[in-house]
């Protein structure tokens, strides 16, 4: 048996041609969806996230202001264009790529951005909201992976789901996420004893760790929905996943590839909550 192959990047584009029709409605109402991106330092990797970023936007007719800062910035000065930025009208969504450069203070900066604005779901008010199960700007990653598994046709309703990382930007809110769509479901992390009995029991698992080939085909459900979160360079300049997409294909009933998985369903997430941004600081009707 092999597995479906669950497209993350045709499932972007159909979430990417739905945010465009949000936006073409927002326009004629005379409302441009503005997001405004700081970079600070030169981090190659978050230069790529920020170009494609920029690209979506673009592509969507979503306003992109991109902030490079240089390392040497301070969090004074940072503190200050978040507040500016929290105080502009045209900018709806704030995004502070992560990580910042040492020595500057993430969670402050996280947490000074205004929750209607903070896209990338990552403030206290947003993941609170996500924990008590109330309306609220979800973090883009795991909203992403609930759209995958919905792709997969597996209803998460009274399955096993089991949930391998527990980092606050993927592991904890996947976990509530499932919850909430009424799966049974298990976390583990760096000091669960033995990892393979519990991922041998998940009809859906998700996977966001950073360890290449962790997760292989012994430790896969057969007929299980394989989620792969990680993003791993090998010495080859391979980028792979958690799970080692081979063996786990011949076990698994859908699984997503990496890369063209989770990444692209991120960027779309990012999107559609720029969109939602404005909603919540217009007001719905404006969307009708
Ligand atoms: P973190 O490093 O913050 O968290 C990793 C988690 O994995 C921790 O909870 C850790 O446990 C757990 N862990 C470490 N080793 C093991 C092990 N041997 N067995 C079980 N659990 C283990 O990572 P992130 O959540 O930020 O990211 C995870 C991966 O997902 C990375 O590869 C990252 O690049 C990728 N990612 C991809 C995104 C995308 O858009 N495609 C977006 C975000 C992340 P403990 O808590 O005990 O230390």
């Amino acid at each position: 048996m092999s597995a479906k192959i669950i497209d993350g990047k045709a499932l972007a584009n159909e979430v990417k041609q739905q945010v465009k029709g949000e936006v073409e409605k927002l326009a004629a109402a005379g409302i441009v969806p503005g997001l405004a991106v700081v970079l600070v330092g030169d981090d190659p990797a978050s230069q790529i996230y920020v170009r494609n970023k920029e690209k979506s936007c673009q592509e969507l007719g979503i306003k992109s202001e991109v902030y490079r800062l240089p390392a040497t910035t301070t969090q004074e000065e940072l503190e200050t264009l978040i507040d500016r930025l929290n105080a502009d009208p045209h900018v709806h969504g704030i995004l502070v790529q992560l990580p910042l450069p040492a020595p500057l203070r993430e969670k402050e900066i996280t947490d000074r951005i205004k929750p209607e604005k903070d896209v990338d779901g990552f403030h206290p008010v947003n993941l609170g909201r996500l924990l008590r199960g109330e309306p609220g700007i979800r973090p883009c990653t795991p909203a992403g992976i609930m759209e995958l598994i919905k792709a997969s046709r597996v209803e998460v309703k009274g399955r096993e789901c089991v949930v391998v990382g527990r980092s606050n930007i993927v592991g904890k809110p996947v976990f509530h996420l499932l919850l909430q769509e009424h799966g049974t479901v298990t976390v583990c992390h760096s000091r669960t004893p033995d990892l393979v009995t519990v991922t041998r029991r998940a009809d859906i698992l998700v996977v966001a760790v950073g360890k290449a080939g962790l997760i292989d085909g012994t430790m896969v459900k057969p007929g299980a929905v394989v989620i792969d979160v990680g993003v791993n360079r090998l010495p080859s300049g391979k980028v792979v996943g958690d799970v080692d997409f081979s063996s786990a294909q011949e076990v698994a009933g859908a699984i997503t590839p990496v890369p063209g998985g989770v990444g692209p369903m991120t960027i779309a997430m990012l999107m559609k909550n720029t969109v939602e941004a404005v909603l919540l600081q217009y007001g719905e009707k404006l969307a009708k």
